[in-house]
């Protein structure tokens, strides 16, 4: 892992930095070009322009690691709120959530309870609740609680889960989620891992995350590839095209504000493509770990800055 990428994923996890930058007018600048504005109006604001430019948005209230049972619940409000607006507005949106901002830090009990009640109500709504892959420390817990939740007849399709390519245990897990039928959205992974659990080089990573979405392709579930790296696009199209899968079968996954163009493109192509929609007050550790992915955005935060 580089340098610079494990420095901004260590000062992710800091406290105080985190607190002033989220309440200093600059950092609020300078988040806005990852995160959708603080309000659920502003991101369904951005979600219906999106709408209009013929991609798909998937909501995330940003949050991590809650530290009361009733600061969980109040997250898995917002969630009812997103969805309830989703539906009314008729929206082409779902939604992404965290089990460390549902409380699975308190007890499995409290997050399965949160969710559960989300997954019943974008049930009832015909949408879906898609579980994000946090680090090492949470991969056993969300896997167990994505399945417990999928296995209830009525949630079936309206719950999945995320896979990280650069860890060593990924085609195992896929295996056993698509024997249950579960939709998975395959990235590479965000989070500072050891080498016995994580592939090290880039390499490896992207070699697996081709394997992973070859299997994912195949197996007749939606799935999403989310992922801006062009060799990886174009791995898929590339498989998309010789084995003759549907492109609506399945759909491409980009985040918000990387790689416009990109996302465009793809749509004009004639592939389905979603947006990661973040929004929210607590936007710090989301944007220090997209500044890790790729430290060039430092400069070009800076270069915007000073423009304007
Ligand atoms: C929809 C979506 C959902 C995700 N959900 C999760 C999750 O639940 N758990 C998890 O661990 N990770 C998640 N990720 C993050 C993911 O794991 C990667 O960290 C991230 O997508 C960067 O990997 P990459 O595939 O784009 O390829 P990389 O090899 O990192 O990048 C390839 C190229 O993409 C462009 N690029 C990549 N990132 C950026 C950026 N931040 N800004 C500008 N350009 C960039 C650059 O041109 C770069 O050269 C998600 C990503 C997406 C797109």
């Amino acid at each position: 892992m580089s340098l610079l990428r494990s420095t901004f994923i260590a000062l992710s996890g800091n406290a105080r930095l985190r607190r002033f930058s989220e309440r200093s007018s600059l950092g609020r600048r300078m988040s806005s070009r990852f995160v959708a504005g603080f309000r659920i109006e502003d991101a369904l604001n951005a979600t219906a322009a999106l709408d209009r430019q013929g991609l798909a948005v998937t909501l995330d209230s940003l949050g991590e690691n809650v530290s009361s049972p009733g600061q969980a619940r109040q997250s898995g409000q917002t969630y009812h709120r997103l969805l309830d607006e989703i539906s009314t507005a008729r929206l082409n949106a779902n939604v992404s959530l965290k089990l460390t901002q549902m409380g699975i830090d308190l007890g499995h009990d409290l997050a399965f309870e949160v969710v559960s009640g989300l997954v019943t109500h974008a049930a009832q709504n015909n949408s879906f609740v898609r579980v994000d892959m946090e680090g090492t420390l949470y991969t056993d817990a969300t896997i167990g609680l994505v399945r417990k939740l999928h296995a209830v007849p009525e949630n079936r399709g309206h719950v999945g889960i995320v896979i990280q390519a650069y860890l060593r245990r990924s085609a195992q897990d896929i295996e056993t989620l698509l024997a249950d039928g579960i939709r998975i959205r395959l990235c590479k992974g965000a989070y500072k891992e050891p080498p016995e659990l994580a592939f090290p080089a880039k390499s490896d990573v992207d070699a697996n995350f081709v394997a992973l979405m070859k299997v994912l392709l195949k197996s007749g579930v939606f799935h999403g590839i989310a992922t801006h790296d062009e060799a990886m696009i174009a791995a898929t199209k590339t498989f998309v095209h010789a084995e003759r899968i549907d492109r609506a079968g399945f759909e491409f996954q980009m985040l918000y504000g990387v790689r416009r163009d990109l996302q465009r493109q793809l749509v004009k192509d004639g592939y389905k493509v979603r947006v990661y929609v973040p929004f929210g007050e607590e936007w710090y550790p989301y944007f220090m770990r997209r500044l890790a992915e790729r430290p060039a955005n430092v400069l070009f935060l800076a270069k915007n800055f000073f423009r304007n």
